[in-house]
């Protein structure tokens, strides 16, 4: 069965729910489709400490529930089920359950976590290598573990990590985190959390579950042992734009290149969130965004409806 729409929005991140908050007040018949839960990756973090207006922070989980509650409130359809197939010029979505076609497009599909790619990472997967702090850190109690990486998801995470483990080493393969100002001086000021530098992870051992990794001091080239119970590997993301290869222009990295009104390679397809290149991945330049997204695509479906 075919089911018709005004506009189709693929995933129900902060982009993709904030495109949908734009379309149903643009009275746009609008569906979300998303295929893991409603909200995205940032469920994978404890508190959004810098979403305006919320002094203190605000739960991810609330936040994001929050963002679901207004986009239901406009009559907004939302669908669990994942897009495997997608026809970008005729604007057809094949899912596993159903096909759908709409006028436009948003893809707002975001991004994974990447994988360093090291003997041992995907036979300890869930048996002591994690990507996600908030989900696992209380399995890590009073166990020494391993952050890998040096951005502000590092930073974040090994600050949550500290509540439950008795200690948590950074590694990171330069001399210095890129990590905000701000988020660095608080690793600095916990006593739990210590440095590994200038350190690359060549190797993730154990017999059931992780016991240890191996080092490679980059300068030197000498390896180490770190005993570790667990290893929590934050080294950014890639986008989850698979399934529109050759469909739409994408950079080598697989991100959906648009312009500054979300526009794709494709006419009436519209990018936007983690899944297309920016300087700053936060909640807050997603839901800006989205919004520009669904305005965009507004002023496409209007003009082509006379
Ligand atoms: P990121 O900023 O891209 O940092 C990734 C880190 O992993 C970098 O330090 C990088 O090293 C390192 N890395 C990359 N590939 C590696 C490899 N193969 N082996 C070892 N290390 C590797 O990613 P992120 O920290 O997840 O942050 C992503 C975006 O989300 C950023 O824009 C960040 O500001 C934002 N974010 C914001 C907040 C917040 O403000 N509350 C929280 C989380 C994330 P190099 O430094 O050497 O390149």
């Amino acid at each position: 069965m075919l089911s018709q729409y005004d506009l189709i929005i693929i995933g129900a991140g902060p982009a993709g729910l904030t495109a949908a908050l734009y379309a149903g007040r643009y009275r746009l018949k609008a569906l979300v489709l998303e295929k893991m839960s409603v909200g995205g990756r940032i469920l994978l973090t404890e508190m959004v400490e810098n979403f305006p207006g919320f002094v203190g922070g605000i739960s991810a989980q609330d936040l994001m529930q929050r963002m679901e509650k207004q986009v239901r409130e406009l009559g907004i359809e939302i669908i669990l089920d994942e897009v495997k197939d997608a026809d970008t010029k005729l604007k057809v979505f094949k899912t596993c359950e159903a096909v759908y076609s709409a006028q436009s497009l948003i893809i707002a599909v975001g991004a994974r976590a990447r994988k360093l790619g090291v003997a041992g990472e995907d036979n300890f997967i869930g048996r002591g290598v994690s990507y996600c702090a908030t989900c696992d850190a209380p399995f890590y109690k009073n166990k020494h573990v391993a952050v890998i990486g040096g951005g502000d998801t590092v930073a974040e995470e090994a600050q949550y990590l500290a509540k439950f483990a008795s200690s948590v080493t950074i590694v990171h393969r330069r001399d210095q985190l890129r990590a905000s100002p701000i988020l660095q001086e608080r690793l600095e000021e916990n006593k739990i959390i210590t440095f590994a530098l200038n350190s690359i992870v060549t190797g993730i051992q154990g017999k059931l579950k992780v016991e240890s990794i191996t080092l490679k001091d980059v300068n030197t080239q000498k390896e180490r042992t770190l005993n570790c119970g667990g290893v929590f590997i934050y080294i950014g993301y890639d986008p989850e734009t698979g399934f529109l290869k050759n469909k739409i222009k994408l950079d080598e990295a697989g991100f959906i290149i648009t312009d500054e009104f979300m526009a794709t390679s494709q006419e009436g397809v519209f990018a936007c969130g983690d899944c297309r290149p920016k300087s700053l991945y936060q909640v807050i330049t997603a839901c800006a965004d989205g919004a520009i997204a669904a305005h965009s695509a507004y002023k496409y479906i209007s003009a082509k409806n006379g």
